[in-house]
């Protein structure tokens, strides 16, 4: 092989079977008769990841199981979205990341670079209630090219909205915290927006249209439920934003772990090999289960309201179906209640404050895709404090 230290480096190594088995770990995965890993392992790593030292014949990679065809992490992903409809790929280029949390990070940044205005750091916006972490990062990034602003409907309507300044919007769709499915607020030239799809999958939303976004984030937190393996993906149109976001992951992580790319490829291998029927209906139906429970408990109160979403045709499902998020979004309706998030707490159920997500104290966010005895806990303690009302009363 060409010079690199590929002991150390193994997927930064222009590679070809010599060097494989020439190289001491690897070689000793050669040789323990195990070559399907070495082939997972290389297919599981982006094209783009393993460098352009890639010049040879693909079938000089086959050791031996030439039979077997896994397929490239960004291959399955590609193929997931066709699957499930929710997003364009074509003309797109596809980046991994450490979690999205690590892809926002690294699109703020490469949106924030095409600032040619004078005015100023790039500002970013989302429409109210909005996730919490992208004010959180901005403003621990602390970067002189951006500036979190706030509320994007605020910005809109201000006066210091001189259609000239360059600004950032962040379209969650659905919402975190309220489920729903958001459009850009903002448009003109100096805006750029990240779609953050997180949660555009059909446990938690009719999908309605596929994406088809300049800069869209997923998460595999959300596709799967595996959050601690730290993935998610981002769908990229234009070279530069992609060449700038891919910097910036390199220089923060040197890319994304090649044991969690081949942990992906296995798992996205399985979601899509039934067209995701499995999977998607599972969560579905779980949540749907669980919609039904909390809507028929909050029904007996007056104190406590639900977030309305109309029901949308489901490309997925083929079918008409009501929205289930995976968050519920709790207003407190008594004047006296001004902190929702206390009136919950002293009830023993931990949500999150409405403030967090630039929204109103009388606000709380529940969470109902964590474990079902966590789940039966959290009716069982909701239950209490709706019949609750009955006694005041
Ligand atoms: N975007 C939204 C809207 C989220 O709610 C989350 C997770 N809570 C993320 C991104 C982060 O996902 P990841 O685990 O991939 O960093």
């Amino acid at each position: 092989y060409t010079g690199k230290d590929c002991s150390i480096l193994l997927s930064d190594c222009p590679v070809n079977a010599n060097s494989y088995a020439k190289n001491p770990i690897i070689g000793s995965i050669v040789s323990t008769r195990r070559p399907f890993v070495l082939r997972a392992f290389l297919d599981a790593t982006s094209r783009e990841q393993r460098g352009s030292g890639l010049g040879m014949a693909q079938d000089e990679l086959y050791l031996s199981r030439w039979d077997i065809y896994v397929g490239s992490a960004e291959t399955v992903i590609r193929k997931l979205h066709s699957v499930v409809g929710n997003a364009v790929t074509d003309n797109r280029f596809v980046i991994f990341g450490s979690g999205s949390t690590q892809l926002l990070a690294a699109a703020v940044h490469a949106l924030s670079l095409t600032n040619s205005s004078s005015s100023g750091p790039a500002r970013l916006l989302a429409s109210v209630p909005y996730y919490a972490m992208y004010k959180e990062q901005a403003e621990f990034f602390d970067s002189v090219h951006l500036k979190f602003e706030g509320d994007a409907f605020a910005w809109k309507n201000s006066e210091r909205n001189d259609n000239t300044t360059q600004v950032i919007e962040v379209v969650t769709s659905p919402n975190n915290p309220d489920g729903k499915l958001k459009r850009a607020v903002l448009d003109g030239p100096n805006v750029k927006t990240i779609h953050d799809y997180a949660y555009y999958w059909p446990y938690f939303s009719p999908i309605t249209v596929p994406a088809d976004e300049d800069l869209s984030l997923f998460s595999l937190s959300k596709t799967t439920g595996h959050a601690g393996s730290r993935f998610g993906w981002g769908l990229v149109k234009d070279k530069t934003v992609y060449e700038n976001m891919k910097r910036y992951i390199t220089l923060s992580s040197m890319g994304v772990s090649r044991t969690t790319q081949l942990h992906v490829l296995q798992l996205l291998n399985v979601v899509v090999r039934d067209g995701g029927d499995n999977i998607f209906h599972f969560g579905h139906e779980t949540l749907k289960k669980r919609w039904e429970t909390l809507n028929k408990v909050l029904s007996l109160s007056t104190r406590f309201s639900l977030q309305k979403i109309k029901p949308e045709y489901c490309n997925y499902f083929k079918k008409v179906r009501d929205f289930t998020p995976s968050y519920a979004w709790v207003k407190c309706e008594r004047p006296g209640d001004a902190n929702c998030y206390e009136i919950f707490r002293e009830a023993k159920i931990t949500g999150r404050d409405g403030k967090v997500f630039g929204s109103e104290e009388s606000f709380v966010r529940l969470s109902l895709i964590r474990s079902q005895d966590d789940f039966d806990h959290l009716i069982d303690m909701l239950k209490k404090l709706v019949l609750q009302e009955g006694v005041e009363a």
